[in-house]
């Protein structure tokens, strides 16, 4: 993007697992501080976070939660593959042309 200088970082999107091990607030405070020493310090921090996705050995059921609750809703069993919610990741960056974003002040 550097090459193009009229593009401009707009938002940037990033997804918390709820099984990644990190801290939502933190991690925002820790990504609006890197936005603010960026060549865009507007861009806007949106931070997302996952349920975790289970899928139960026993009975095939796939359900996700939120809590460390991960027990198979309709077995009780605890024989559980972590299918998603485990991930950091960078979800989405949103680019706009500054001649748009000026169009608007
Ligand atoms: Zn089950």
């Amino acid at each position: 993007m550097e090459s193009h200088p009229r593009c401009r970082l707009a938002a940037l999107t990033v997804v918390v697992g709820t099984f990644s091990g990190a801290d939502p607030e933190s991690l925002e405070f820790a990504m609006r501080l890197v936005v603010e020493e960026s060549a865009w310090p507007t861009a806007e921090v949106r931070i997302r976070t996952e349920p975790v996705a289970l899928k139960c050995r026993a009975c095939g059921r796939t359900y996700e939660t939120e809590t460390l609750n991960l027990a198979c809703p309709d077995c009780g069993g605890f024989d559980v593959e972590v299918t998603g919610g485990r991930d950091l990741r960078l979800e989405s960056l949103e680019v706009v042309q500054d001649d748009e974003a000026t169009d608007s002040s």
